[in-house]
């Protein structure tokens, strides 16, 4: 099979000559004038067969809301890793613009289609399984071992994942001749219609089961619920996903099973911030404390307590520095700081004897601001 590596492939709009934002009528409209034009039929041009094939994909992949939303989030490789360009193409209705003129869909699309004679199995990949796992920022910042329990399909064990009953085996599809697909040619109005779609009594597999499995009814699969271990790295952050290679669902008979893919969910902190690999704290003070400098206690991670100076002189909104107080580096070595963020408050509720000493702090600076002038003239 002719396969064509995603990086040399052009963007499919850009392809279709449309807007990333282009609607499937938009898209719809583009192919079918650029289809007709380099159609090789028409167009005499000696890449008129790639120019035309690119133009397909293009369409196929675009006109389909799940392969554009894949495309449009991962490209070529998303694409490519989840759909093969067989099932990217199959069931895609090519004669529908063409009509007669169109009737050797195989002679365009022999190696995209892989041709019977000379047909590539695709081996299946099972699908991704998906789970959240929720953590505190002390857990994000610990790591360690955390236990997931999923159900996941697993190869059925009394059939090994052939579907068929023990000592009987799956025999190839005589709907299909074992190819998993069926071409359906109709002609309407002068016009032929191709339409190539996976066999329905086999399910594109190309074997059919008689005697069926009486475990799992033939699928091959069992449901089996797992504890699944998950080494949490020292640090990770919101939003992170491990990827568990070959932890997904299964795909039998033999096909690779799919990745668990855990996307870990760090709980907002009820006093600690973070950014990165640092952490923010707030500590209020009052303004006394922030004028002649104090020493306060700063609850960490994980509960410790830290004795912090307040310089004399301190600002509301100064941020001191704890070193080496924050989140571990993930996947290298120390760890981030915590920032104690001052916020001086002004007193609100005063007694009597708060106000007379205010005040009188009060006539002192206004005195000094006052006198401060007149020593230097
Ligand atoms: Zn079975
Ligand atoms: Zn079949």
């Amino acid at each position: 099979m002719a396969m064509v590596a995603t990086a040399d492939k052009r963007d499919y709009y850009e392809v279709l000559g449309v807007d990333r934002t282009a609607t499937q009528d938009q898209i719809k409209q583009a192919y079918r004038e650029l289809a007709m034009t380099s159609h090789p039929d028409r167009n005499p041009a000696p890449d008129a067969t790639d120019r035309f094939r690119e133009i397909a994909e293009a369409y196929a992949v675009l006109c389909d809301p799940a392969k554009r939303e894949q495309y449009d989030v991962a490209g070529h490789a998303g694409v490519s890793e989840r759909w093969s360009t067989e099932d990217i193409l199959r069931g895609f209705d090519f004669g529908d613009f063409f009509g007669g003129r169109f009737a050797d869909v195989g002679g365009i699309f022999g190696d995209l289609f892989g041709g019977r004679s000379h047909r590539v199995p695709v081996k299946p990949h099972g699908a991704d399984l998906h789970h959240e796992l929720s953590l505190s920022v002390e857990e994000a910042a610990k790591g360690g071992e955390r236990l997931i329990s999923i159900t996941r399909s697993d190869r059925c064990k009394t059939c090994a994942g052939s579907g068929a009953k023990p000592g009987t085996q799956p025999i190839t599809c005589t709907e299909c001749q074992g190819s998993g697909q069926k071409q359906q040619t109709r002609t309407e109005k002068a016009m032929r219609f191709v339409t190539i779609t996976s066999c329905a009594r086999c399910f594109g597999r190309g074997t059919f089961i008689e005697s069926p499995c009486l475990s799992c009814h033939g699928s091959g699969l069992e449901f089996v619920p797992h504890q699944i271990r998950v080494q949490i790295p020292a640090g990770i952050d919101d939003g992170m996903m491990l990827r568990l290679v070959g932890q997904g669902q299964a795909a039998p008979p033999a096909g690779e099973p799919g990745n668990l893919l855990v996307r870990v969910l760090v709980k907002p902190h009820p006093f600690l911030k973070r950014e990165g690999d640092d952490l923010y704290t707030t500590a209020a003070i009052d303004f006394a404390s922030a004028a002649l400098g104090s020493k306060i206690e700063v609850p960490c991670l994980g509960g410790e307590k830290v004795k912090v100076t307040i310089p004399p002189g301190t600002q509301s909104g100064t941020g001191l520095r704890l070193r080496g107080k924050g989140m571990p580096r993930l996947n290298a070595r120390g760890k981030g700081d915590l920032y104690v963020v001052v916020d001086v408050r002004t007193p609100t509720d005063l007694t009597q004897r708060q106000r007379e000493l205010l005040n009188e702090l009060k006539f002192e600076m206004h005195k000094k601001a006052a006198v401060a002038p007149s020593v230097e003239t």
